[in-house]
């Protein structure tokens, strides 16, 4: 049985990984258009600092990606947040601290006293009777209110997704909250009763030593299977029961997985029918810049995991990560390293600007939002012309209709962070429940 994943990113790996856990006799080459595998997660270390131009980690209150870890043998490369890390901001007429307890929560500027009282009546609100799939903000202003949604959701959905809460899907991006509601009758009484339910830690950020590329570097390190890097699949043709990759005999397989993003998963597919074609490039996706500033010695003390900024501040940034305070590898010792996120959702157009204007908008971001008035030792800049899928409203039908076409297609299938959620922990999940479908498939015909 030879099989073929197209895209070394965390979804093609994963899937990689949990079909060779089951078949370890199947032959699996992966096909990746650049050289180095990771896709969104990749590691750049510039003149000493770390800087991640994706993804910076993941949650520990999810199973998926630890279990994955310690599967591949990557265990000793886990790095767990420092506890400051948990101390976040939000920007919005100043830096505020974002509340933890309800009593931080009473006492917060973010809100004015109505805005406080609008939350606390959400309880009252009675729970939305039909199945229709909303924005996030729609939902936010029906259950905690106006003056909630712009202070809290926005920046937080802007934080996850590079969205904003007027072009997200609720239902897709945010399925718990829908789920509180459905089954409670709302987001307080739900969050109670689980609470007494299922009382267990949250969750902690995790990264790896090394940055999420060592991860990478030892997960694709203990598979079995041929790695094509810098091979660029442009199609996928039919021939009989087999699919041929490139238009080159060679490339027969008889299962084909596509871990691309969803507009390259268009183009390749659409020789074999062009209606995927059109609902794959249908998924949207957020832009969005990354600027990461190093510091040989700043005057700050980077208490914290960083800010978001709301839609209402105005600013040009969206947010700061203050890296080496999550990280310890982040910067050599005495050093300092930040990351600023530009554009999303909320304004695209300052993600695409050129890497001058970007550094640029980073610097001023910084010093009105965090008061740092100085220059970087070191700037690394990494844009990201479509970085994150937006989940617009109507997601999870499209996907329904999308996967049940694909289901007429037998051996080839869809795993990515295009459709079903796009942090790690989901990439990891998904890609799993499709590789366990793969091993039924193989079964059934072997
Ligand atoms: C700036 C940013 C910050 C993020 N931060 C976090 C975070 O802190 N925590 C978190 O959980 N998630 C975060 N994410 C999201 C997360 O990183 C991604 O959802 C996840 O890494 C996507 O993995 P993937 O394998 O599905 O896709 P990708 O990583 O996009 O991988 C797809 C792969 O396919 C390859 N490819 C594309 N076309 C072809 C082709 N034609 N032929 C062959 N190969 C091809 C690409 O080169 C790539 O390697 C972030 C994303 C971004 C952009």
């Amino acid at each position: 049985m030879n099989i073929a994943i197209i895209g070394g990113g965390i979804s093609g790996l994963t899937t990689a990984f949990y079909i060779k856990q089951e078949n370890p006799n199947v032959n699996i080459t992966l096909f990746e258009k650049e050289e180095k595998l990771g896709g969104k997660m990749m590691t750049k270390r510039v003149e000493g600092f770390l800087f991640e131009e994706g993804s910076n980690g993941f949650l520990s209150n999810k199973p998926d990606t630890l279990e994955l870890v310690k599967q591949s043998n990557s265990e000793e490369l886990l790095l767990r947040s420092s506890d400051k890390a948990r101390i976040r901001f939000i920007y919005k007429d100043a830096l505020h601290r974002l509340p933890e307890t309800p009593g931080a929560f009473l006492g917060t500027p973010l809100l004015s006293i109505f805005g406080k009282l609008r939350v606390a009546a959400e309880v009252f609100i009675p729970a939305k009777k039909d199945d229709e799939d909303e924005t996030l903000q729609s939902f936010g202003y029906r259950r905690v209110g106006k003056e909630m949604t712009d202070a809290f959701l926005d920046p937080m959905v802007a934080g996850i997704f590079a969205s904003s809460p007027d072009k997200i899907s609720v239902n897709s991006a945010f399925p718990a909250v829908v789920k509180l509601e459905k089954e409670y009758g709302g987001l307080f009484k739900g969050m109670l009763k689980k609470k007494k339910k299922d009382a267990g830690p949250g969750g902690v950020l995790m990264s790896f030593k090394g940055g999420v590329s060592a991860f990478i570097d030892s997960l694709s390190n203990s598979l079995d299977m041929d790695i094509k890097r810098d091979t660029d699949i442009q199609s996928i043709e039919q021939n009989g029961d087999k699919y041929i990759l490139n238009a080159d005999e060679k490339n027969k397989f008889d299962i084909v997985v596509l871990s691309t993003p969803a507009y390259e998963s268009a183009k390749i597919l659409n020789k074999i029918d062009t209606e995927f074609s059109v609902m794959l490039n249908d998924i949207e996706y957020s832009p969005i810049s990354v600027v990461g500033l190093g510091y040989d010695d700043l005057d700050h003390d980077l208490n914290g995991f960083g800010l978001l900024t709301t839609s209402s501040s105005k600013k040009d940034i969206l947010g700061v990560l203050w890296d080496s305070s999550i990280f310890t590898d982040r910067a050599q010792k005495g050093k300092k390293a930040l990351r600023v996120m530009i554009g999303g959702q909320r304004d695209q157009s300052l993600a695409l600007k050129s890497d001058t204007e970007l550094k640029e908008i980073a610097i001023r971001g910084i010093k009105e939002v965090m008061g740092i008035d100085k220059y970087p030792d070191t700037i690394y800049v990494k844009k990201w012309e479509k970085g994150i899928p937006n989940y617009r409203v109507g997601h999870l039908d499209r996907m329904k209709k999308l996967f049940n076409k694909l289901e007429n297609y037998k051996g080839l299938y869809l795993s990515s962070n295009a459709y079903n959620g796009v942090g790690l922990n989901d990439c990891v999940a998904n890609s799993k429940k499709i590789a366990n479908k793969i091993t039924k498939y193989i079964a059934k015909t072997t």
